[in-house]
């Protein structure tokens, strides 16, 4: 069918351009058409262009979730889900906006291949013809239409204009990888690889995922090997011609692959690390190096999506004479796994952790260079004589942050409603606020004011300052016990935070030590989230596994933690 594409494609070039020649060999017509088009053209890279959108949806959610009022949901914060049903809780309540005409309206692609003159009379009635093509093949990517049909716009197109821009035939590549249209993808390489001495990385890619599937798999690794010249691959690149080897019985050379991409400090996959528990499964062998992936994810925070925690499961209970079992399960929260009724790790940071993350916050967000943008050096010293002189505290409320949680107008009661319920609790509290506070006004009440202040320690900053430096020094001077109240997430300061290994133990520490008020109603009794007791990440003892994971369709906020496990324990 592919050469048939391209002789057509010959054909109709012959006919239409005498710019080319028909007495030469080959390919040359649709090789003289790629020639003229310059390799630098936008490029179509299925992963850029996911990635990108990824991130966008990330920033989406979080920026929802910056809005601060009170969330709908009973659960902890840290939850998976809970960030995107707040979103969505928010959505609802905002009106619903007029719906905007799309700039780019989508074209339909038709069900069957088209003749030239079908294809022009649609672009002609089309109610926009620019870039008619690419749009087209870009739609025919979203539905997965019929390889035939696109096969038959770009006869059209060749003929009718006698060129295939780069970004076409991209897409059509793409195409053909997506639905594993194996020959077509080979006479796509010959095609390029007779005309460019080196291929740009978008279609490397793409020639490497759709060589990995079939008997000339190893293609894909001289693929590599050229991409290596110019660039570091990507992930994806290595997960693809790992699979292949997987795929093709080499677990040797799949191995190979993993040593090199971690050497190269890139981060593997999801796909990759299945396709090597798959390997483990058909292979004995290759122990250490699957239970390195576990205890990476461990060393990470990374969780394994559900479709590959149950090839972790197979994998585990494939193993000759070890017995394991394993099974689904929750947690209770007092922090006991509900299947094997094993205690799981604490949230608490050991001695060292803690002593860790107290040096690297206090050095790098709060005396750290971007911390006189929100505050003075004086203002800072002030308050670190401030806490110098009081008692350790036992928890420390963003005052601002808590009374704005309540009905507008009444900030303070819900601060002193706040500020008496932890009194109660016989704690020793401060309340971090602003100069303007203590301005009796509408929202600030002066005697709810001076309870607050007989209740509590409190120190007011400038207007201008921001309050999480001071909250993070006087939690973390105030030592290991110290919780404290926010409904800030504070995602800047983790940014702040110089590598991974502290930024993780900053989130475990937030998770361990943030209070989020659960509900309130003013006037009714305040009560705040239940701190989990227990780590939610990739644990063992030897003798079991535990495993959170991420389940389908789940979307989950980086600093929300998954709610299901694998639990691993073995036969007796
Ligand atoms: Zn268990």
């Amino acid at each position: 069918m592919s050469s048939l594409l391209i002789l057509k494609t010959r054909i109709c070039l012959k006919y239409v351009s005498p710019l080319f020649n028909p007495s030469t060999a080959g390919f040359t017509p649709l090789n003289n058409v790629i020639s003229k088009l310059s390799v630098r053209t936008r490029l179509l890279c299925t992963k850029g262009v996911s990635r990108h959108a990824a991130n966008n949806r990330k920033e989406d959610r979080q920026r929802e979730f910056n809005i601060r009022e009170r969330p709908p949901f009973p659960k902890s914060v840290f939850a998976a889900g809970t960030a995107k049903r707040t979103a969505e809780y928010q959505k609802k309540r905002v009106e619903e906006e007029p719906d905007f005409p799309r700039k780019n309206k989508r074209v339909e692609p038709p069900e069957h291949p088209l003749t030239a003159s079908e294809w022009k009379s649609l672009k002609l009635t089309s109610p926009n013809p620019d870039r008619f093509d690419v749009r087209m093949m870009s739609s025919m990517l979203a539905d997965g239409t019929d390889i035939n049909v696109a096969k038959s716009l770009l006869a059209y197109v060749a003929m009718d204009t006698g060129t295939l821009s780069y970004e076409l035939l991209l897409r059509y590549l793409t195409l053909c990888v997506g639905g594993s249209h194996h020959s077509e993808v080979f006479d796509m390489y010959d095609i390029m690889r007779s005309r460019f001495r080196t291929l740009d990385t978008g279609a490397s890619s793409l020639f490497i995922k759709g060589f990995s599937r079939t008997e000339r798999w190893k293609e894909a690794l001289t693929i590599l090997e050229n991409i290596k010249r110019a660039i570091t691959p990507s992930p994806r690149n290595y997960g693809d011609t790992i699979a292949g080897a997987v795929l093709h019985g080499d677990g040797a050379t799949a191995w190979a692959l993993y040593a090199e991409l971690m050497e190269k400090g890139l981060i593997p996959n999801q796909e990759t690390w299945q396709a090597l528990f798959q390997c483990g499964l058909s292979h004995q062998g290759h122990e250490d190096g699957l239970q390195s992936i576990l205890l990476h994810m461990r060393d990470n925070q990374i969780y394994p999506e559900e479709t590959l925690v149950k090839d972790i499961k197979a994998w585990f209970e494939s193993l000759p004479e070890q017995k394991w079992i394993g099974s689904w399960s929750t947690v209770h929260p007092r922090g006991v796994c509900r299947s094997c009724q094993a205690e799981l790790e604490s949230i608490q940071l050991s001695q060292e952790e803690y002593a860790q993350l107290k040096d690297r916050v206090m050095g790098d967000v709060i005396q750290g260079r971007d911390v006189f943008n929100k505050t003075t050096p004086e203002e800072l010293e002030s308050f670190k004589n401030f806490v110098k002189r009081k008692p350790t505290f036992d928890v420390v409320i963003d005052g601002l942050n808590v009374a704005n949680i309540g009905i507008k107008g009444n900030q303070s009661q819900t601060l002193l409603e706040v500020v008496s319920e932890l009194e109660r609790q016989g704690l020793v509290i401060l309340v971090l606020g602003r100069k303007h506070m203590q301005r009796p006004s509408r929202s600030w009440d002066r005697n709810d004011m001076s309870l607050v202040q007989q209740k509590a320690h409190c120190f007011f900053t400038d207007n201008i300052s921001e309050d999480d430096p001071f909250l993070l020094y006087a939690t973390l001077h105030s030592g290991n016990h110290c919780n404290f109240v926010s409904r800030d997430l504070m995602r800047d300061h983790k940014a702040c935070l110089p590598d991974g290994a502290t930024r993780r133990l900053f989130f475990k520490w937030q998770r361990g030590h943030q209070l989020v008020l659960s509900s309130y109603t003013p006037g009714k009794r305040v009560r705040f989230q239940r701190i989990l007791t227990y780590d939610t990440i990739v644990q063992t003892n030897g003798g079991s596994w535990h495993i959170p994971y991420d389940e389908n369709g789940a979307e989950r906020c980086t600093y929300e933690v998954p709610q299901k496990w694998l639990c691993l324990t073995r036969a007796k």
